[in-house]
Formats: structure tokens, C-alpha cells, sequence
């Protein structure tokens, strides 16, 4: 298990008796080079409700999305390069709740919430309560990459963006026919965000790049029919969004309050990062030290490749706890072994995936592969 490191780090190292010295032209089966899984949101998704039209729309528009991840890590890109590139195609598309086609507040305003997370660093950046940034997640990059904090909110966030010269859009900008109405409709029937059905179609990428750094992203307008400056998960660090070199990129799309709760992109981080505590205790104790006695190198749990099937139950579980408190939605990831998928307990979810092994696939219901 340790070669996955060594190649993974271009290291060549000879640890203990039971481990093996490798260089980095080695090759382990099943490892991916890059690999992204992008979704559109999840919901009451099913084969009777949605017009061949428009799933046809969805798909082109997902696999869009995954040519201009794909082709970014082929080339070599970054996978925070390719998070975003991906992400600002889906806010530019009407069919999904991010930048253009964000549903309404109850007051009929659009305040989109995004964030993006480095696995290499850690750093991360997010906006929420946003408007007149045309693309969100560009803000939320803005936020890492230029500020010194994490997360902003609201009229200084706004403020930042047209600071960083971000492109500025008209506060009607966002709106389209059929979010116009589902707010319409919903006001008409005096009812709570949180009883409708409304709040398909955030966006989101996960992306694993040549060097083996990992991003995440997450892109929305929220709940239709939202007040009081409500804030979902998606741009809550750890709740819609994580990245982590060491375990897995996340970014969660469903009912936003149970998976702050929950903190599911970080939980399900952490429990596939906390899978080896024995064999990386074993793997410390054979590290050399250095002059003053100390580890030359800290072990950590990316070095011992997890299986599809674990990485594919941790992600199962946490969505099952998730549906035990009464949330509902799903999450992609992509871990540092180059596997790309997808957990959710509704009918369906837009998503699709494409890794340097294996073929673009774009699917939308819950009985697809
Ligand atoms: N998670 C988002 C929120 O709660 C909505 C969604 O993913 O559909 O704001």
C-alpha cells in the first residue's frame, strides 16, 4: 500500500522490511491520473416529471460542464482550475440553481451562496447572500485566493467582488420563467421553503488533478421562497464543500440544514482519512529520522488505498445518517486513488464523471449506473 504514496510523491524510499522501494515511473492498477465528478442537484428527479427535451438539455449541459474539467486536468491543469472552469459553465446555464436560473427568496431577490476548497492547503473561500457577481464561484475563489479569510457574506461581500473586478451582472440577471413562477406559486400557497420541492439544481465539482491534489466546489441560489437570510450548506466549509489530499473532495447538494448538521463533506473526509490508524502507526515507526532524532515524513492515510467498495460505504453511510434525521439529497466525490462517485437517497441527481481510465458517463436518475 505505501508504493501508492511513493508514487504518488515521486519518492523513492526504502521504509521497513515489509514495505517496497519504488520510483515514480511505477504504475498501480486501478489508479486513475485525474478524475472529476460534477453534479446539478438532486431531488424529486424521476422519468415522468422531467420532458425528454430537458433531460436531453441536462445532459449536454453536464457533459459540457465535464469536457471543460476533463480536458483542463488532461492537459496537466490544476484541479482547482478545473472545479471552477467547471462550475462557472453550470452557473451559466439556466436548467440549475447557480448564477443564471438561481431561485427566488420569498421577497423575490436572488442570494446565491459558493464556496471552493484547496485539498492541497486546505484553504478554502466562501460567499453567501451574494448578488451581482455573474459567477459565485469565482467570487468564493476570489475570497481564497486574494483575501485573508474564508467566508463573506452579504452586501461586503459584494462590495469585494466589484473591488477584484469581477464581472458585475443586473439584479435581474439571474431570473428565468420557470424560477419566476415556482416563487409565484409558492407564495400563492403561504407555504415554508422547506415544504416544497423546489430546490433542484445546485451545482457542484470535485476533481482530482495529475499531481494528486484534490478541489471541491459548490455553487447555489438556495431554497426558493428563502427569508430572513437563510444560508444552506453549499457554501458552509465542511457541511457542502471539503477537500482534502489526505481522504477525499466532496460538495453536497439537498436539504442544506441537515448537512450543516451533519457536517457531511467533512465527516465523510474524516472517516475515509481515519481508516488506517494501525498501519499508519506502522508505517511511522519504519520512517527514517533525521540528525535530531525526528520522522523525516509524516504517514498519513491517502497512503493506504481504500477499495471502491469502502470509499462507496463511507459515502453510503453518512447519507444514510443524513436520511435518519430526516435530510434528503447527495453528495459526489473523488478521492486521492483517482475514484470518482456519487451517494444519494432521492430519485434522482444530475451528475456526471469522467477520469483519465474511464469514459465520460452523465446520467440523472436513480436506476442509471
Ligand atoms: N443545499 C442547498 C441549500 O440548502 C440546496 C440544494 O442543494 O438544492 O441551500
Amino acid at each position: 500500500m505505501i508504493r501508492y504514496l511513493l508514487k504518488r510523491l515521486g519518492l523513492s524510499l526504502a521504509l521497513s522490511a515489509a514495505t517496497t522501494t519504488v520510483n515514480a515511473q511505477d504504475r498501480l492498477d486501478g489508479e486513475a491520473d485525474w478524475s472529476i465528478a460534477i453534479h446539478g442537484g438532486a431531488g424529486t428527479i424521476e422519468r415522468d416529471r422531467i420532458t425528454p427535451e430537458k433531460d436531453a438539455e441536462i445532459r449536454t449541459a453536464l457533459n459540457a460542464a465535464l469536457t471543460i474539467g476533463s480536458d483542463i486536468l488532461r492537459n496537466g491543469g490544476t484541479a482547482m482550475d478545473a472545479v471552477t472552469a467547471t462550475i462557472v459553465s453550470l452557473e451559466n446555464n439556466p436548467n440549475f440553481n447557480a448564477g443564471k436560473g438561481a431561485v427566488f427568496t420569498w421577497d423575490k431577490t436572488n442570494e446565491l451562496d459558493s464556496s471552493i476548497m484547496d485539498g492541497s492547503d486546505l484553504s478554502a473561500g466562501a460567499v453567501a447572500g451574494i448578488n451581482g457577481t455573474k459567477n459565485p464561484i469565482l467570487l468564493a475563489r476570489a475570497v481564497k485566493d486574494k483575501s485573508p479569510h474564508v467566508m463573506l457574506s452579504g452586501e461586503g461581500a459584494n462590495q469585494f467582488s466589484r473591488e477584484q473586478g469581477l464581472e458585475q451582472v443586473s439584479p435581474d440577471y439571474y431570473a428565468t420563467p420557470y424560477r419566476l413562477k415556482q416563487i409565484d406559486d409558492l407564495r400563492a400557497k403561504k407555504v415554508s421553503a422547506a415544504d416544497v420541492d423546489y430546490k433542484f439544481g445546485t451545482v457542484g465539482a470535485v476533481a482530482m488533478d495529475r499531481q494528486g491534489h484534490m478541489a471541491a466546489g459548490t455553487s447555489t441560489g438556495g431554497m426558493t421562497g428563502k427569508r430572513w437570510g437563510r444560508i444552506g450548506d453549499s457554501p458552509v466549509i465542511g457541511a457542502g464543500t471539503y477537500a482534502d489530499n489526505r481522504s477525499c473532495a466532496i460538495s453536497a447538494t439537498g436539504s442544506g440544514e441537515y448537512f450543516i448538521r451533519l457536517g457531511v463533506a467533512h465527516e465523510i473526509c474524516a472517516r475515509i482519512r481515519m481508516r488506517f490508524p494501525e498501519a499508519i502507526k506502522e508505517a511511522q515507526r519504519a520512517v527514517p529520522k533525521d540528525a535530531d532524532g525526528n520522522d523525516t515524513y509524516v504517514v498519513h492515510a491517502s497512503e493506504f488505498m481504500s477499495s471502491d467498495s469502502e470509499i462507496q460505504q463511507i459515502a453510503d453511510d453518512v447519507i444514510a445518517e443524513l436520511g435518519e434525521l430526516g435530510g434528503d439529497g447527495g453528495i459526489i466525490y473523488a478521492t486521492p486513488w483517482g475514484q470518482v462517485g456519487y451517494s444519494f437517497n432521492t430519485a434522482g441527481m444530475y451528475r456526471g464523471r469522467a477520469t483519465s481510465e474511464r469514459e465520460p458517463s452523465v446520467a440523472i436518475y436513480g436506476d442509471e449506473e
